[in-house]
């Protein structure tokens, strides 16, 4: 393939800002916020689960002490009809009255399991809401803290991208002076050879795959003409030479 020797050079020009699209592509891939940001979502997650688990604990528990706090009324409220009976003094019968006394000590034992019952379920319910508080605070840092990082991500990827419109438009730029058979061949060689398709030589080395040129090599490229499009032996990249090629 032959090319005039200023599009050649202008190759290069065209490579440092793919090499430049592809860096700030890799960039955006590759944010470290975002990964902080993904793995803030993994513990955000888990963290609301908890919550939530400890919520219905300590809504379960508040049912169980509400029952507690009736079981006890119901006792009291028997105990005081008791009572009220006996003081109301028409009972005359003693083993009515009798048997009225051994329920009121009966209930009064009951009372006092009752209300040990409670002590303990409301000590479980202080427990459980202490418990609900601390992982709803957490969540909730947790929620602030993911919107302040997923803004912070979303502000880079868009400086980013700005950067990479902003290269793409000089690389079209620099395309279009390139000959479509030069371009398509480059545009090829890049694609096979990760990102790379043109490379300087300089001082009789590749810059596309860092090997000297045998020189026998460089003697034929010293006798090749200036728009002969040359290949690296070894990568099969472009070749081009500059005033540093060494030739
Ligand atoms: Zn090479």
């Amino acid at each position: 393939m032959k090319a005039d020797p200023a599009a050649q050079l202008r190759l290069l020009d065209l490579q440092d800002e793919d090499t430049r699209l592809t860096q700030v592509k890799h960039r955006a891939d590759n944010l470290p916020d975002a990964s902080r940001l993904s793995e803030l979502e993994t513990r955000l997650a888990r963290v609301r689960d908890e919550a939530v688990a400890a919520e219905t604990i300590l809504s379960d528990l508040e049912r169980d002490q509400a029952r507690a706090d009736q079981d006890v009324q119901q006792v009291l409220d028997r105990m005081a009809r008791d009572r009220t009976l006996l003081d109301s003094g028409t009972i005359g019968d003693p083993k009515q009255l009798q048997s009225i006394q051994t329920e009121l000590d009966s209930l009064a034992r009951r009372q006092s399991d009752l209300e040990d019952i409670e002590l303990e379920i409301m000590e479980r319910v202080e427990g459980a809401r202490a418990a609900a508080k601390q992982l709803t605070a957490q969540r909730d840092e947790l929620a602030a803290e993911r919107e302040t990082l997923a803004t912070s991500v979303h502000e880079q990827r868009s400086a980013l991208e700005a950067e990479a419109r902003l290269v793409r438009e000089q690389r079209d730029v620099i395309a279009a002076e390139i000959p479509a058979d030069l371009l398509a061949l480059y545009e090829k060689i890049r694609t096979d050879h990760g990102g790379v398709g043109a490379a300087p030589l300089h001082r009789g080395t590749c810059q596309g795959c860092r090997l000297a040129l045998p020189p026998t090599e460089i003697e034929d490229l010293r006798n090749a003409a200036a728009d002969e499009v040359i290949r690296c032996e070894e990568c099969r990249r472009i070749l081009v030479r500059t005033p540093e090629s060494g030739l």
